[in-house]
């Protein structure tokens, strides 16, 4: 195809679900493009842009001659599946990245999803895939769109506060990837109640607002703070504690899944091994995850209260933060060796 300087049309609700650039990275694209010509080819329905719309402006604004690919969708609905499956398969997203998209499209596709409903055969598209097409048509369209983007529902959640209430630089951070959705959502609610404090039920002190857990759904702390918490849950003094857990690579680690995993052998410290580590620690979320889930199939509905229920999440939150506090615990052995 002949490189021009077409015109096309910008549709704001199109351009509005494109997460921005960063200066950095829109600056970085400018002169890549100024330099080398524009080689990625804008891709067009009806005239009007689904994929491109930087390269657009910048070729716009410099006179760069560009490619074009058109393509067709059956109407707007499929115009923006198309767009949402696009970037969600762009490499290298962080997980608040995605997030983010997907907050972005939720109002749409819910909105669409309630309008194939109506009209039951609906104008789906044949390039749309079998997963997508269902994200827009079942009820429970909240939880298909955080399956699609690989995150979890209270992570979604935290996400959503994140996006309304966090500081520019967080989020440019989150986007980054330089700071873990937990953490930034930890120091925001913490931030948010910074000077208060708390007094204790279990130990009668009186101690800042940071000392007190906090799930994430929860409008309230817990009313007994983080030691008194630890103390209940493992029944031993400070120095047995460390003794008594037991540590994965002592043990090794066996997962289904197909594979075994060892830990206990110990892997080269090379940077080109973290692979592995994620790896393996895929594989323990997997194996927490499946006997999670066997778990559940147990709690049967005459058990089932608010109570029990309520104990339930403190003990996820437990393994949340107990993970945490393992890995800042790592790091900071690492800084002082
Ligand atoms: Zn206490």
């Amino acid at each position: 195809m002949e490189k021009q300087v077409y015109e096309f049309k910008i549709d704001p609700e199109f351009r509005d679900l494109i997460p921005p650039l960063s200066e950095d990275e829109y600056s970085m694209l400018e002169d890549s493009i100024v330099r080398d010509g524009c080689d990625t080819p804008l891709t067009v329905w009806d005239g009007i842009i689904v994929d491109g719309h930087n390269r657009y402006e910048i070729c716009q604004q410099h006179d760069i001659p560009f490619a074009y690919e058109e393509r067709s969708f059956s109407d707007r609905d499929a115009a923006m599946f198309w767009m949402l499956e696009h970037q969600l398969a762009r490499r290298n997203l962080q997980t608040y990245q995605r997030a983010e998209i997907i907050l972005k499209y939720a109002p749409i596709l819910r909105k669409s999803a309630a309008k194939r409903q109506a009209t039951s055969t609906g104008g789906t598209d044949p390039q749309l895939r079998p997963n997508l097409a269902e994200a827009g048509s079942k009820p429970e369209t909240r939880d298909q769109l955080a399956k699609m983007a690989g995150i979890s529902h209270g992570t979604m959640d935290k996400v959503k506060q994140l996006d309304a209430k966090a500081d520019e630089e967080t989020k440019k951070k989150l986007r980054a990837g330089e700071v873990s959705i937990h953490r930034a959502y930890t120091d925001l609610v913490n931030r948010e109640h910074d000077g208060e404090t708390r007094v204790c039920e279990s130990c009668h002190e009186e101690k800042p607002y940071s000392e007190f857990a906090f799930p994430s759904n929860c409008s309230q702390p817990r009313s007994v703070c983080k030691d008194c918490e630890a103390k209940a849950k493992h029944p031993v003094n400070d120095t047995d504690a460390a003794e008594t857990r037991p540590v994965p690579h002592d043990t090794g680690i066996q997962v289904k899944n197909g594979k075994t995993a060892h830990v206990a052998l110990g892997l080269p410290d090379d940077p080109a091994m973290f692979g592995q580590v994620v790896d393996l620690l895929k594989h323990a979320q997997n194996a927490y995850l499946a006997a999670f889930e066997a778990t559940l199939a147990q709690y049967r509905p005459s058990m089932i209260s608010e109570e029990h229920s309520d104990l339930i999440r403190e003990l996820i939150d437990y393994v949340a933060d107990t993970t945490e506090e393992l890995l800042d615990k790592h790091l900071n052995n690492k800084n002082t060796h």
